[in-house]
C-alpha cells in the first residue's frame, strides 16, 4: 500500500465505515457503489490541512474556487447512472475537479473520459488517480460544453457542475439507451436530472434539489 493511502485517525478505515453507514441512512442502496466508496481513500484527493475532514458528508474546497463533491452526491449520481443502464462501456465525465468522482466511476465502468476546464486541477487529479493505479481513464483539458466528440457515443454522461440548461452537444453525444445525470439551474435553485436517450428522443426525470458550482464556459 502506498504511504498515506490507508489512512490513520480521522482518515482510517473505521472513519470510512461510518461514512458508509451514513450513506445507507441517506438512501444509497447499491452495494456495488457502497463497496467502491468504502475502498477508495477520499483524503488523498484533498490538501493535507483538510484531509482529516475527508469523510464528513460535506463539499470541501480544492482550490480555484472549486469544491470536491459531497460523498452523498457522488454516491447518488453514480447509483443513478448505474441503475438505469446495462453495461457502461464508455462514460463521459464533465468536471474532473480533484478526481474523486472519477476514481469511483473508473472502478465501476470500462472507461472514463474526463473533461476539465482548469488545467492545474486536472493535473493534480491525474497524479492522484495514477497513485491509485486507475488506468482506464482518459483526460481532456477543455470546455465540457463541447463534450468529447472523438469517443462518442457515450453510454453514460455525468456532469459535476450546473448549467442553466442541458448542453445540446452533450445530448448529441449520448448513445441510444444511454443516460446522463446532470444538475440544472441557477446558483440558488438547482435540480438533479436524469436524461435517457430513447430511439425517438429523450426522457427527462427531475430529481432532488442540489447545490453544485456553476458550469462555466472556456478553458483556464
Ligand atoms: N466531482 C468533482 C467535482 C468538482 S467541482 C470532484 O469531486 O472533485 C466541478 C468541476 O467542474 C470544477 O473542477 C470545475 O472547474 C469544472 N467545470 C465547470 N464548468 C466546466 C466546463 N464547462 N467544462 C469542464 N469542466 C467544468
Amino acid at each position: 500500500m502506498i504511504k498515506g493511502l490507508q489512512g490513520i485517525g480521522m482518515t482510517s478505515p473505521r472513519t470510512r465505515e461510518r461514512m458508509i453507514t451514513r450513506l445507507m441512512d441517506q438512501g444509497i442502496t447499491s452495494h456495488k457503489v457502497l463497496d467502491v466508496i468504502r475502498n477508495t481513500p477520499r483524503h488523498i484527493f484533498m490538501d493535507e490541512a483538510l484531509a482529516s475532514r475527508a469523510y464528513e458528508d460535506t463539499a470541501l474546497p480544492i482550490g480555484y474556487s472549486q469544491t470536491i463533491s459531497q460523498p452523498y452526491i457522488v454516491a447518488k449520481m453514480t447509483e443513478l447512472l448505474l441503475e438505469s443502464s446495462g453495461r457502461l462501456a464508455k462514460v463521459l465525465e464533465i468536471g474532473t475537479g480533484c478526481g474523486y468522482q472519477t476514481a469511483i466511476l473508473a472502478q465501476l465502468v470500462d472507461h472514463v473520459y474526463s473533461v476539465e476546464r482548469i488545467a492545474p486541477l486536472q493535473k493534480k487529479a491525474k497524479d492522484h488517480l495514477w497513485d491509485l493505479k486507475l488506468k482506464n481513464i482518459s483526460y481532456l483539458h477543455s470546455d465540457g460544453g463541447w463534450g468529447w466528440p472523438e469517443h462518442t457515443p457515450y453510454d453514460g454522461i455525468l456532469v459535476a457542475a450546473a448549467p442553466p440548461e442541458i448542453p445540446e452537444m452533450l445530448l448529441q453525444q449520448m448513445a441510444v439507451g444511454g443516460v446522463m445525470v446532470i444538475p440544472i439551474g441557477s446558483a440558488i435553485d438547482q435540480r438533479l436530472q436524469r436524461i435517457t436517450r430513447t430511439e425517438t428522443g429523450y426522457e427527462v426525470e427531475k430529481l432532488e434539489s442540489v447545490m453544485f458550482v456553476p458550469f462555466l464556459s472556456g478553458r483556464k
